[in-house]
Order: structure tokens, then sequence, then C-alpha cells
């Protein structure tokens, strides 16, 4: 959802290991052992708006697959990398950016939300949104942090990269091939957390919001992706593809 910018590469690094026991995606299970390196990251949130502390709230106590796992990472206690979510004004449709700029001296990646394109968004509509930031900071930081591992990890991503020569488009397809389902994971774990008694598909519809132009989207049917563009529009803005107000599934954050 957001313009790209930066580069990859950069960086130190060493490997770290942990028990990977969770389900089908190899470099979702990889990307958990590199989160060791990150025993002290931290999620900055006090700038952004009130509206949207209690969805980030919720999400730092995600536990359940890998993007929860790396949420929780995000989410230690003590001073090292840190994942900075700010409030911010970005142009066109973007309501999330998160910098391909990592700030070296002081291990942060930066994402800026605009918290005023989500004035009629549920709370499930910004959770997905931070859950698919998240997995940009996280690849941002990895690629910066142990370029030699995380080139390893998404060789794929690497290769995209060179051909398209934009991270971002990389790092979108990186995520239909390893993410869509993991974000859907951790968002129907917020979603339960939350008393939501909704299908898995509505999660992995709503998991795809962002990858929209990618060409794995693209080869879906076209009532899958009519559905998927519809839930996802739905939860951002109350209405459907055809400007019809429809009920949404979450319960609207107020900003
Ligand atoms: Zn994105």
């Amino acid at each position: 959802v957001e313009p790209s910018d930066g580069d990859l590469g950069g960086g130190f690094g060493s490997g770290g290991s942990t028990e990977c026991n969770n389900r089908n995606s190899r470099d979702a299970c990889d990307l958990i052992d590199f989160s060791d390196l990150w025993e002290d990251e931290r999620i900055i949130d006090q700038n952004l708006r009130p509206c949207m502390q209690p969805v980030i709230s919720d999400i730092k106590n995600l536990g359940q697959g890998s993007v929860g796992r790396i949420i929780q990472r995000f989410a230690g206690s003590t001073p090292g990398y840190n994942w900075e979510l700010t409030d911010g004004r970005l142009a066109g449709g973007i309501n999330a950016h998160t910098s391909q700029n990592y700030n070296s001296s002081t291990g942060t990646v930066t994402t800026t939300f605009d918290s005023y394109k989500f004035t009629n968004s549920t709370d499930l509509s910004v959770a997905r949104t931070i859950l698919h930031e998240s997995i940009h900071a996280y690849l941002v930081a990895y690629f910066r942090l142990d370029p030699l591992s995380a080139s390893q990890t998404f060789a794929q991503l690497l290769q995209d990269y060179f051909q398209l020569q934009d991270v971002n488009a990389a790092h979108h397809n990186e995520m239909t091939r390893n993410f869509v389902n993991e974000i859907a994971i951790a968002l129907q774990e917020y979603g339960i957390n939350k008393g939501y008694n909704l299908d898995f598909e509505f999660y992995q519809d709503m998991a795809w919001a962002g990858l929209t132009t990618t060409s794995a989207f693209q080869a879906l049917s076209e009532s899958v992706k009519n559905r998927i563009n519809n839930t996802i529009q739905v939860e951002l803005v109350g209405v459907d593809t055809n400007g019809n107000p429809q009920a949404q599934r979450g319960s609207r954050i107020g900003c």
C-alpha cells in the first residue's frame, strides 16, 4: 500500500536459533529463527493517535504463528532494535508506509500510519494494516542486520528486487508466498480475542490487503478477487466496491 524507496543491504549479523514447530511455511519458520537476534527490540508507539492505541496494544499480545511471534519480539521491553509506529499524513489512498531507511544509530525501522484514513475503519482493518506493516519492518531490519542470512532465507525476494527494482513490490511478492496465511492466523487470533465469531476465510481475505497488485492476487478467480476486494473495502470504509454501505464485521475505532 505504499510507494517504494531505499534499497536492501548493509549491516552485520549472526545466526540465532529457536525451535521452529510451526506449520507449513519454511521461510516464515526461518524468520522466527532470526527473531532470536532481536531479543531486545521494542515497539515505540506513543506517537500514534489515541484511537489507534487499543489496537496496537492488543496486537502486542498476539502469540500464535510467525507474525504473532514477530510482533511479540518487537514488543520486548529492553532497549535495542526498534519498530517505531508514528502518525502522519500520507498521499492519496496510502494509509500506512514503512520506510526502507533503517536508522542504524538507533536501530529503528519506522512506519507511518495516516489515521485520518481510518475514520470509518474497523479495528480489524487497522489490525490487518499493522500486521502487514510489521512484515515490511521485519524484512527491512532483517536485510540490514543480517544480509547474508536474509538473502538465503529470502532468495526469491532478492531476485524479485533485482528484477523489479522496487523493494515494496518485492516485499509484497514475498508476502504472497509466505505471509498471507500467517497474517490471517494473527488477525484471527486478534479477532477471537475481541470476541468476534468469523470464518477463517474472512481473515484470509483481509490478509490480502496491500497485496492486490501482485501477480499472485491477479491469478485468483474473478469471484474470489471480488469477494476479497469487497471484504477489505467494507472494513476500511464501510462501503463495498460498488459504493453501497455494508455492515462491518469489526468495530469502528473512532479515529
Ligand atoms: Zn505493503
